[in-house]
Order: structure tokens, then sequence, then C-alpha cells
């Protein structure tokens, strides 16, 4: 019942001490454990419970992971059709607002200190030119909304050819703030089959219809979870 028992890599379990979490929440208890075995997650979670830490342990130790059998990195750059470089991050995490993103990846940044993992945030409502110039340098995990998301893919700046993790965080806000059709244009980016090359974790604070209809199209073989 510690971080310290869990299964995750040393380099985020020194960063999970350094913030001085000890024991993990409830949500964090059932999802960290599902989500490190490779499963699909849809986890129904309310702002305050953790969940930032439930999907974001998971996917930077499991890229650590990645990167410790491939030495070379994953990330890549290849130059554009506009002919500005094209990142390529290996996770992708989707919310809803500027405010939740830059949350998220400032939390996401602690945990992933000193691990040489690179995160980056996206968001609208902001000059393009840094978040350009930041997803120049590589980028591992990269946190978005998903309108200027679209938009650097339409640049040819990002592609999602090589997402490996997927998190939907306040899904059912996305879905209410219009965010759909751009939702799904992103998810159609990535990789396609064989199925299970992408590993997706959906947190929402409700499970309504549309929900659970973007559960069943984006998920597969999914476990569910609210507490
Ligand atoms: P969240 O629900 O992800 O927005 O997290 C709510 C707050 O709880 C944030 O300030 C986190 O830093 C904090 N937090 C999350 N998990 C833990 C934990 N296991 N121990 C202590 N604080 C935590």
């Amino acid at each position: 019942n510690s971080f310290g028992e869990t299964e995750l890599e040393e380099g985020l379990k020194r960063n999970i001490e350094r913030c001085k979490y000890v024991k993990p929440t409830p949500i964090q208890r059932h999802a960290i454990p599902i989500a490190s075995a490779g499963r699909d997650l849809m986890a129904c979670a309310q702002t305050g419970s953790g969940k930032t830490a439930a999907f974001c342990f998971p996917i930077i130790s499991g890229i650590l992971s990645l990167k410790a059998r491939s030495p070379s990195g994953l990330y890549s750059m290849s130059r554009g059709g506009g002919g500005g470089s094209v990142a390529y991050p290996t996770a992708l995490i989707l919310a809803p607002t500027r405010e939740l993103s830059s949350q998220i990846h400032d939390e996401a940044k602690k945990f992933a200190y000193q691990t040489g993992l690179k995160v980056v945030v996206c968001y609208g409502g902001a000059p393009v030119s840094h978040q350009l110039r930041n997803l120049e340098r590589g980028v591992d995990i990269l946190v978005a909304t998903p309108g200027r998301l679209v938009d650097f893919i339409e640049r040819e700046r990002v592609s999602l050819s090589k997402i490996k993790y997927l998190a939907l965080d306040e899904a059912d806000r996305m879905l209410d703030m219009g965010f759909e059709r751009q939702i799904r244009k992103i998810v159609q980016q990535m990789n396609m089959p064989p199925p299970g090359s992408r590993q997706t974790l959906l947190f929402s604070a409700t499970f309504p219809t549309d929900i659970q209809k973007l559960a069943s199209d984006f998920l597969s073989d999914y476990i569910f979870l609210s507490v």
C-alpha cells in the first residue's frame, strides 16, 4: 500500500518520493496496476482524486522501460512539408482547457524530473511560436488541448504515428465543450492496427452514453473503474 511496492521504474519512484506522495489515492491504487499491466482503462474519477498521477505514472514508467530497451531514444524528428521539423511524441495526454493542460504539464514534469523524458504542452489562446520551439527540442509526452493539436497536425509539426500511450482527461468536459470532432480526428491519426499497439486511458467524471460510445470506439478490451 505504498508507491515503493508498485512496479514503477526507479527514476519515477524517486520523483514520487520527492513530491512527497507516500500513499496512493484510491484511483491510483486501482488504476496504476491495471495500466502498468498494459490494459486499456476507462476510469470515473473526480478532480482532486489524484487522477493526474493515475495516468501519468504508468505512462512515464512505460516510456522509461521502452527507452531502457531502446537506448538510442524513441522520439525522432523529420522535416515537414512547411519546412519546419515534425515532432513524434510517444505519449499524448488530451485535456479540455489551457488551465488543465498546463497543470498536467507541471505535474508530469515533476514526475519526469531527471529521467531524460521531455514533456511539452500545447494549448490554444497563446502564441504558437514558443510551443513550436519546445516541440523542436524533442517530445516524449505531449500534453495538449484538441484544437491546438489539430492545428499542429495540419501544419505538419506534430505526427501521432508513433503514439504508444493516449490519455484523455476530463473526457466528459471535452465533449461538453464541443471537441468530439477534433478528438476523433486526432485518434484517427494514430497508429492503425495491429490492435494493442496503442494503450488508451480514458478519464471522465461521468459516464453518460456519449462517453460510453467514445470508450467503445477508442479502447480495446478495457477495464472499467469507478471510485
Ligand atoms: P488531481 O486529482 O490529479 O488533480 O490531484 C489533486 C491533488 O492531490 C494534487 O495537488 C496532487 O498533487 C495531489 N496528490 C495526488 N496524488 C497524491 C498522493 N498519492 N499523495 C499526496 N498527494 C497527492
